[in-house]
C-alpha cells in the first residue's frame, strides 16, 4: 500500500500528464487502467515536450514500472511507434509491463469508427477516429482480439476469422466499403507478437504483490468523469469507464486496496467532440482560454471547446469517484479577468437545479447561473505556496474547494514540472 487512482473530473485534457508526472518519483508502478491512443498527456520536463497516447506517463521517471493494465484497448502500431520515439529520445522503455488480457485495436475497429461516425451525419460523437468504441464493443461482444491471442497463431487465425465474417457483412453491405481479408490482418499482427512479447505479463498478479510489498501504485485513467459511459454525457461519451470504478476492473486490483482518488480537475472547462457542455463559450472569452491555456487535442489537434468553471460537474465528480483530493490545474491562464464567472447551478426550463441532471434531455436544456469572483492580474506561475499567491487567486481556489466540496491538494500554476503548489501531500 498505498494505492492511488488518478480520474479526469471534467471531460478529460485537465492535465493528468502533469499529476502523475509529479507523483512519478514517489511512486513504484504507473497503471493505465482504460481508453487507449485516444487519449494524450503532454508531460514536460525541463526544455523536453512529450505527448504520450497509449503508455502511461510514468514512462518518463526513472524509477517506475509503467505499466498498460487490462482495461486498457491497444493498437499495437501505436504502441510500437510510441516506444521506438521515446527511444530515439533516450528514454529506457524498457520497464513496461503489458497485461495479456488487453484487447487489440485492429485495422476493422479503426476503419467501423471511421465509417459508423459518417453514417451517424448530424448526430455523430465525435470520436477521435482511432477504433477505440469497435474494440471495446468486440470486448463485450465476446468477439474481441487480446495480447494473448498474438502467441497462438490457430487461436488468432480462428478469433480473426470469427470477427471478420460478421465484421465484412457489415463494411460491404451497410458501409459499402471493401471487405478485409483476415489473412492480411493476421500476417500483420504475428509480426507484432515478437516485439510485444518482452512486454507482456500477469499485471494484476504483479501488482497486487508489489501492494502487498508496501510499494505504491498509481491508477492513472484517461479521458474523464463525464465521458464515462456509464456516468458521463451519454452517448456522447468514450466505450470505457474512466471513472475509479474503472480503475479496480481495468487493473485487477480490488476497491478495499485503495487509498485515494485524486480528481484533476481543470480551472475552467474544456470538451472535445460533440455533447452538451453548459458553461461553453462562444465569444472571445472562450477564444482567449484556447489561446492562453493551448487548449488543442494532443491526439486529434482538434480545438478544444472552452467555457467557465462549472461547480455542478465538479461536485458530481467529487461524488462518482469518491475523490479524497483534488489536483486544481491551470490556475494561471485565468490570470488577467477583472472578473470570473462561475458556475453555481443551472437554470433549465425556468427552474434552478443545483445538480447535475439525471435526465439528458434537462442537461441539454440546461443554461449556467453564474456567480462572479474577482480576478487578479499578477503573474502566478513562480508561486510555490498556496500563501505565494494573490488573494483573489487564494479566494478563487476556496471557493472551488467549497464548491467542490472535495479538498484541494495540489494546485498547478504552469505548465512545467515544478509550477505547481503542493497544500496537502498526494502521498
Ligand atoms: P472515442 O474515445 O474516440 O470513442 O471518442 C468518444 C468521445 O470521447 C469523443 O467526444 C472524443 O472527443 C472524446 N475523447 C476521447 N478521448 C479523449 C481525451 O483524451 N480527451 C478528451 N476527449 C476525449
Amino acid at each position: 500500500m498505498p494505492a492511488l487512482v488518478l480520474v479526469g473530473a471534467q471531460w478529460g485534457d485537465e492535465g493528468k500528464g502533469k499529476a502523475t508526472d509529479l507523483l512519478g518519483g514517489s511512486v513504484d508502478y504507473v497503471v493505465r487502467y482504460q481508453g487507449g491512443n485516444n487519449a494524450g498527456h503532454t508531460v514536460v520536463v525541463g526544455d523536453q515536450k512529450y505527448a504520450l497516447h497509449l503508455l502511461p506517463s510514468g514512462i518518463l521517471s526513472p524509477n517506475c514500472v509503467p505499466v498498460i493494465g487490462n482495461g486498457v484497448v491497444i493498437d499495437p502500431a501505436v504502441l510500437l511507434s510510441e516506444l521506438a520515439g521515446l527511444q530515439d529520445r533516450g528514454v529506457d522503455t524498457s520497464k513496461l509491463l503489458i497485461s495479456g488480457n488487453a484487447h487489440l485495436i485492429t485495422p476493422y475497429h479503426r476503419t467501423l469508427d471511421k465509417v459508423s461516425e459518417r453514417f451517424l451525419g448530424k448526430r455523430k460523437i465525435g470520436t477521435t477516429g482511432r477504433g477505440i468504441g469497435p474494440s471495446y464493443a468486440d470486448k463485450i461482444n465476446r468477439i474481441g482480439i487480446r495480447v494473448q491471442d498474438l502467441f497462438d497463431e490457430s487461436i488468432l487465425r480462428q478469433k480473426v476469422d470469427a470477427a471478420l465474417n460478421e465484421k465484412n457483412q457489415i463494411l460491404v453491405k451497410l458501409y459499402n466499403r471493401r471487405a478485409m481479408p483476415a489473412e492480411l490482418v493476421v500476417e500483420e499482427y504475428l509480426g507484432y507478437a515478437d516485439k510485444l512479447r518482452p512486454f507482456v505479463a500477469d499485471t494484476a498478479l504483479i501488482l497486487n504483490q508489489a501492494l502487498e510489498d508496501g510499494k505504491v501504485v498509481l491508477m492513472e485513467g484517461g479521458q474523464g468523469t463525464l465521458l464515462d459511459v456509464d456516468h458521463g454525457t451519454y452517448p456522447f461519451v468514450t466505450s470505457s469507464n474512466p471513472t475509479s470504478g474503472g480503475a479496480c476492473t481495468g487493473t485487477g486490483i480490488g476497491p478495499t486496496k485503495i487509498d485515494r482518488v485524486i480528481g484533476i480537475l481543470k480551472a475552467y472547462t474544456t470538451r472535445v467532440g460533440s455533447g452538451p457542455f453548459p458553461t461553453e463559450l462562444f465569444d472571445e472569452d472562450g477564444e482567449a482560454l484556447r489561446r492562453i491555456g493551448g487548449e488543442r487535442g494532443v491526439t486529434t489537434g482538434r480545438d478544444r471547446r472552452c467555457g467557465w468553471f462549472d461547480a455542478p460537474i465538479a461536485r458530481y465528480a467529487t461524488r462518482i469517484n469518491g475523490l479524497t483530493d483534488i489536483f486544481l490545474t491551470k490556475l494561471d491562464v485565468l490570470t488577467g479577468w477583472e472578473q470570473i464567472p462561475v458556475c453555481v447551478a443551472y437554470d433549465v426550463d425556468g427552474t434552478r437545479v443545483d445538480e447535475v441532471p439525471h435526465s439528458q434531455s434537462d442537461f441539454h436544456h440546461a443554461k449556467p447561473i453564474y456567480e462572479m469572483l474577482p480576478g487578479w492580474s499578477e503573474d502566478i506561475t513562480k508561486a510555490q505556496t498556496f500563501e505565494d499567491l494573490p488573494k483573489n487567486a487564494q479566494d478563487y481556489v476556496k471557493a472551488l474547494e467549497e464548491l467542490s466540496r472535495c479538498r484541494i491538494s495540489a494546485i498547478g500554476v504552469g505548465p512545467g514540472r515544478t509550477e505547481t503548489i503542493q497544500v496537502h501531500s498526494l502521498l
